[in-house]
């Protein structure tokens, strides 16, 4: 089949050809950003100026902008256009601190409903399609990042917003639903109503398409959704201070995450010695926008984790691959000498059939001594089984996240569905220790 791209005169550039509208586009950046208080009182002490880059490996030399920055320059500080030009803000869910809060004029909004457009298309939706989007309306990216682009592409949307399950299963199959976009720990849960309904969504609806994105997920978590929903899932990956949704995403081949370079530049970096890190190698993402002009940002440090994925992928876009997000690095905690990533904890407990959809990290003081205590839903019928089986389970898991983390976990079988749920993306991990650093 011939390949189909949204832009192929964009998408499929060679690396000469796409490294010089990145150095173009970058200049264009820089001179767009010296007139914002931040940058242009930072650049001119660096005696740095529009123009500057004739290749872009000198990106390498420009400060680094990190979230402390923008903290520090709420709320106009970054503005690189009069206030009378700006026609929308959003600002980050705020789940490590305050929010943040990025501005856009017209032309950024139409830069972005392209690029989450091409986006949706590179995972094989199409505008025959009847696109669901079950995820936050407001100041969440999520909501109208989706909801723009569905549009420019020009499928049947479907703005159903995040919650009330009952209502979401309603839509979907009042309308034919054949694609939706959700966080992946929404999922399991809206799977348990289809369940209690006595509902499968495999027979029940049309759902061939899932885009799941916006918090960390293991491989293992797009399967079991991939099997629960008899659909394709593809990751999708954004933030709010490059958009949001529309960053990277998945193309059919779902082996990484095409990072659209034309309209972003792409670093990995050691986070210790912020020095770039080899392609195949895991460090930090930092990223520049090239095609924003109300509030262009340049060698952003996300703090998110992940790699390049060297080499060429099948689909024909040359823009690189990342993999897909470990987390974040301040979501890392140290338990017991052994630094644990959630999402570690995550991939053993998707891969145990026995094990429900939601699962609670809580660390804790006990008698002096830090411990990991991870509470586990465990499918319904298992649960009510007898004492032994689930002892024997209790032990795998402990176990298994054992060998995977270092550190021996307290393991708790709970009841599908008795987890608390936070309103919007997933909390993994609480930290109740005395000298707790996650609070
Ligand atoms: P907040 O920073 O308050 O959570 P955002 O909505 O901007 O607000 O969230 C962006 C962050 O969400 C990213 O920096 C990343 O940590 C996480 N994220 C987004 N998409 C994915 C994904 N597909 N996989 C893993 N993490 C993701
Ligand atoms: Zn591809």
């Amino acid at each position: 089949m011939a390949q189909e791209f949204w832009q192929e005169e964009f998408e499929t550039l060679g690396k000469n050809s796409l490294q010089k509208l990145q150095v173009e586009r970058l200049n264009k950046t820089i001179e767009h950003a010296c007139r914002s208080p931040f940058y242009s009182e930072l650049y001119s002490k660096k005696n740095i100026k529009p123009g500057a880059i004739k290749d872009i490996s000198q990106i390498e030399e420009l400060p680094f902008t990190t979230k402390q920055d923008l903290r520090e320059h709420f709320p106009y500080g970054f503005l690189s256009l009069p206030k009378k030009e700006i026609i929308r803000l959003h600002s980050s869910s705020g789940t490590t601190g305050n929010p943040t809060v990025i501005f856009h004029n017209r032309h950024d909004l139409k830069s972005w409903a392209n690029l989450m457009a091409r986006s949706l298309f590179c995972a094989g939706i199409r505008d025959t399609d009847v696109f669901q989007n079950i995820c936050g309306y407001g100041l969440f990216t999520g909501g109208l990042g989706f909801q723009y682009g569905i549009e420019t592409l020009g499928a049947l949307s479907i703005p159903a917003g995040a919650g009330n399950s009952l209502r979401q299963i309603k839509l979907m199959r009042d309308y034919g639903t054949t694609a939706a976009h959700a966080i992946p720990s929404y999922l399991g849960r809206l799977y348990e109503v289809f369940e209690a309904e006595g509902l499968d969504p495999k027979k029940d609806t049309q759902l061939k398409t899932l885009v799941i994105g916006a918090e960390p997920h293991t491989d293992a978590q797009r399967k079991r959704i991939e099997e629960m929903y008899g659909v394709r899932a593809f990751n999708s990956f954004g933030l709010s201070e490059m958009n949001g949704p529309g960053v990277a995403f998945e193309c059919t081949h779902q082996n990484g995450l095409h990072i659209w370079e034309d309209s972003y530049v792409v670093e990995i970096i050691d986070p210790e010695t912020l020095q770039p890190v080899p392609d195949g190698e895991y460090g930090e993402l930092v990223m520049t926008t090239l095609d924003r002009e109300a509030m262009p940002l340049i060698r952003y440090r996300t703090r998110d984790i992940t790699r390049i994925i060297p080499g060429e992928c099948e689909c024909g876009r040359t823009h690189r691959r990342i993999d897909r997000i470990t987390g974040r690095s301040d979501d890392m905690f140290i338990i017991k000498g052994c630094n644990v990533f959630p999402m570690q904890i995550e991939g053993v407990l998707m891969k145990i059939p026995e094990v429900g959809s939601d699962y609670m990290i809580t660390l804790e003081t006990m008698n002096g001594a830090d411990e990991m205590v991870v509470e586990v839903e465990v499918k319904s019928d298992w649960f009510r089984g007898d004492i032994k089986r689930l002892n024997s389970l209790s032990n795998t898991i402990t176990r298994q996240i054992r060998d995977e983390v270092l550190a021996k976990p307290i393991v708790k079988l709970v009841e599908a569905g008795s987890i608390p749920k936070s309103e919007g993306k997933a909390i993994r991990v609480t930290d109740n220790r005395k000298n707790g650093l996650l609070n």
